[in-house]
């Protein structure tokens, strides 16, 4: 269902009326974790000055280490609704297990599959049955082959909208978090007719280094860039340093312009 065999054009997701595909490359940003409702809308207001049309939170964070930080659960998901409303960008957020996905959808423009889950065929059919848009992203440890598999559990329950995210792969290298796998997004591209976009923020774990990823994802083709933004990262209660500040995200989106036109 996902592949490009039957399925010749590639695919435009629209979530919350805002689109993703071919023609355009949609900037998604937010915080890495909702924390607290004047810090999601300061950082929302700063995805929408630079131009982002999508805002990017999460409510359930699936941390490594179970004495981090976990999530607001569902007052985060409040504190984004009404970040939306005030502010009208639609809201891409996580979900973390099977049973959280219909209260996750019943706030949600398009729910979030992380790295950690992309292999849960439970929590797979059911986003394929929650009637929103999906956000896939590959898992660290997995092959661009079963990233599409995880695609296509979902695609099989009826759910068609999904945008791939490239966000990093465990390699040899501890110099970044994750190797950014930029050859992923013409391969998926190519195999796939759905969007593919890329997560700078997550592979690289730095900020001095999301400027750089994103240009190379633009030029590559990506759809779209999905990047943590916070408006005081030093005291952020999930991956700050990562996170840009409101100048950081505005070059970051004069880049993405200025790749654009030229090509
Ligand atoms: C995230 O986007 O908040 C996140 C945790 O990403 P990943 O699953 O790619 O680590």
């Amino acid at each position: 269902l996902v592949s490009r065999e039957h399925h010749p054009d590639r695919s435009v997701v629209q979530v919350g009326g805002v689109s993703i595909g071919p023609q355009t490359v949609t900037l998604i940003a937010g915080p890495c974790a909702v924390e607290t409702p004047d810090q999601t809308l300061a950082a929302a207001r700063m995805a929408q000055a630079a131009g982002a049309t999508l805002l990017r939170g999460g409510a359930f964070k699936p941390r490594t280490s179970p004495y981090a930080f976990q999530g607001l659960g569902e007052r985060g998901l409040q504190i984004l609704a009404e970040v939306r409303q005030e502010t009208g960008l639609p809201i891409v957020t996580e979900v973390v297990g099977a049973h959280d996905v219909a209260m996750v959808a019943d706030y949600a423009d398009m729910l979030q599959v992380g790295t950690r889950n992309m292999q849960n065929f439970t929590l797979l059919q059911a986003v394929g049955e929650a009637g929103k848009p999906v956000l896939l992203k590959r898992g660290m440890n997995a092959t661009i082959e079963e990233w599409l598999m995880a695609a296509e559990y979902i695609a099989q329950r009826g759910n068609l909208d999904i945008v791939l995210c490239e966000r990093g792969i465990r390699t040899f290298e501890p110099a970044t978090r994750n190797t950014l796998d930029i050859s992923a997004v013409p391969v998926a591209q190519r195999l796939s007719h759905l969007p593919v976009i890329v997560d700078p923020s997550h592979s690289g774990g730095r900020r001095d280094l999301v400027l750089p990823l994103s240009r190379a994802a633009v030029v590559a083709g990506a759809d779209g860039i999905i990047v943590d933004v916070h408006p005081q990262p030093d005291i952020a209660l999930c991956d700050g340093p990562q996170a840009l500040v409101a100048d950081d995200l505005q070059a970051l989106a004069r880049t993405m312009e200025d790749l654009a036109g030229f090509m």
